[in-house]
């Protein structure tokens, strides 16, 4: 057994104080969905095996998606969006360091080294160490203030300022963008969206269907420039101003950049193992070293039903690639072959999404109310590789039998498949 285990509670760094080192069965690097669900993994098969849980953010484990929705909508508090209660990892003999940064991992010596100078033996370890937020190259790009929204702290912190009658710029008219426009909006702030693209989330939705998403955001007062790129963001006072490269000019209070994410992988660089669009795992989450692995927003994966690599930053694949994960470090070795969905909430349009939805494929919308309520089918060599289910619930299942199928397929033969 290890020496110490911490109390913690939601905020805090270690509530037992620090520790220089130790050896444990497992260390799990990145306290996000896929480390909390590594533990429950590891604790299926190994009740006994130590584990330390080490995270940068000064935080136990939380939800990321209430962070533009359900906390904006009145539908959760701060306080429900733990992914456990700060007791569950002392019961379950989870030793945790929030707070502190894994900086080098010595592979050969089975060595992970903090930013303090600690440093901690593995027999197993994880790197879930998921993503950090694209910074705008451009000048004024890292002013104070601006938020590269994606945590709790930034949450807290724009919660702060998002006063009825305040005015936001949003960069970026993906999911982040979006999801945060529409909650500003709800809470009556002033919100103007600048992005490159034709339309929102032009990645996911075929242009019929993001066009009439963005008149609904006008219409309820979103302020909307696509086909635009920020080229310098200066202070003008305490507002923001934003350039644009077609010389348009904005200024608000608030600035929000939603400008994707780049995987945390340079952990896994420091030991040698391959890691370039996320850290490289096996079936079995295993990286090119067999004794560490990785999981969720950082994991570069086989994506078997859809025969290639690659990594996904959604939810469910958090959630099960975490778990697979901890349950093969403690010896299972089984190969991941879910097929992770996605969900999303922009005001009254909610949906589901499994597979390949690139608006780049061929598209068939089924729909009961046109651009509502239906069923988006996404086709490449007739072959069906994505479904996305728009305000039609408990169909994810569906939807994947559909796809692993991989049975040729025409608009006509898909009408109705899915309800
Ligand atoms: P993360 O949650 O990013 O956790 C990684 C953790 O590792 C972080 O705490 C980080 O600080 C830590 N870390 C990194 N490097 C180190 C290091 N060297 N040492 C120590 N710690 C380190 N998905 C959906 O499907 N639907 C949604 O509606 C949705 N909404 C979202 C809303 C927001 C605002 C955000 C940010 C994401 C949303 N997602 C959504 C995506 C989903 O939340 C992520 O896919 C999921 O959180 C990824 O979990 P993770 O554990 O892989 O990574």
């Amino acid at each position: 057994m290890h020496a110490f285990i911490f109390g913690i509670n939601t905020q805090g760094i270690l509530s037992g104080g620090m520790r220089m080192g130790g050896r444990y069965r497992y260390i799990i690097v990145g306290g996000g969905l896929a480390g909390a669900s590594a533990i429950k993994g590891i604790r299926g098969r190994d009740r006994e095996g130590s584990i330390l849980l080490l995270c940068a953010e000064p935080h136990i484990p939380y939800d990321r998606p209430p962070l533009t929705k359900k906390l904006w909508f009145g539908k959760k508090k701060l306080e429900d969006i733990y992914l456990n209660p700060s007791e569950f990892y002392e019961k379950d003999g989870v030793s945790s360091r929030l707070g502190v940064r894994a900086v080098k991992c010595d592979a050969t010596e089975k060595t992970l080294h903090d930013e303090t100078g600690a440093s901690f033996q593995y027999e197993k370890l994880l790197m879930a160490t998921g993503g950090s937020p694209r910074i705008l190259d451009i000048p004024g790009g890292s002013l104070e203030d601006i938020f590269y929204y994606r945590s709790i702290d930034d949450y807290t912190r724009l919660r702060e300022k998002a006063k009825e009658g305040a005015s936001a710029i949003v960069v970026g008219g993906g999911f982040i963008g979006s999801e945060i426009a529409a909650a500003l909006n709800i809470n009556k702030v002033e919100v103007t969206m600048i992005f490159p693209s034709a339309y929102l989330c032009s990645r996911v939705f075929p242009e019929a269907l993001g066009l009439h998403i963005q008149e609904d955001f006008e219409k309820r007062g979103v302020h909307i420039f696509g086909h635009t790129t920020p080229a310098a963001i200066q202070r003008k006072g305490r507002k923001f101003v934003v350039t644009t490269t077609k010389k348009q000019s904005f200024e608000a209070d608030i600035l929000i950049v939603g400008a994707g994410i780049a995987p945390n992988i340079e952990l896994a660089r420091s030991a040698g193992i391959k890691a370039d669009d996320g850290v490289h795992v096996n079936e079995f989450l295993q990286t090119s070293d067999p004794d560490v692995f990785a999981a969720g927003d950082c994991a570069n994966f086989p994506y078997k039903a859809l025969s290639k690599r690659t990594r996904v930053e959604h939810w469910d694949n958090a959630l099960m690639q975490g778990a697979l994960a901890g349950e093969n470090m403690a010896g299972a070795m089984r190969p991941y072959d879910h097929m992770p969905y996605f969900f999303s909430d922009l005001f009254d349009f909610g949906y589901e999404a499994v597979g390949d939805v690139n608006s780049g494929l061929q598209t068939y919308a089924d729909w009961q109310e046109e651009n509502a309520k239906g069923v988006i089918y996404y086709f490449n060599e007739n072959k069906v590789r994505g479904v996305m289910l728009c305000n039609v619930w408990d169909k994810v299942e569906d939807a994947r039998k559909l796809i692993r199928k991989g049975e040729e397929h025409t608009p006509a033969s898909l009408k109705g498949a899915i309800r």
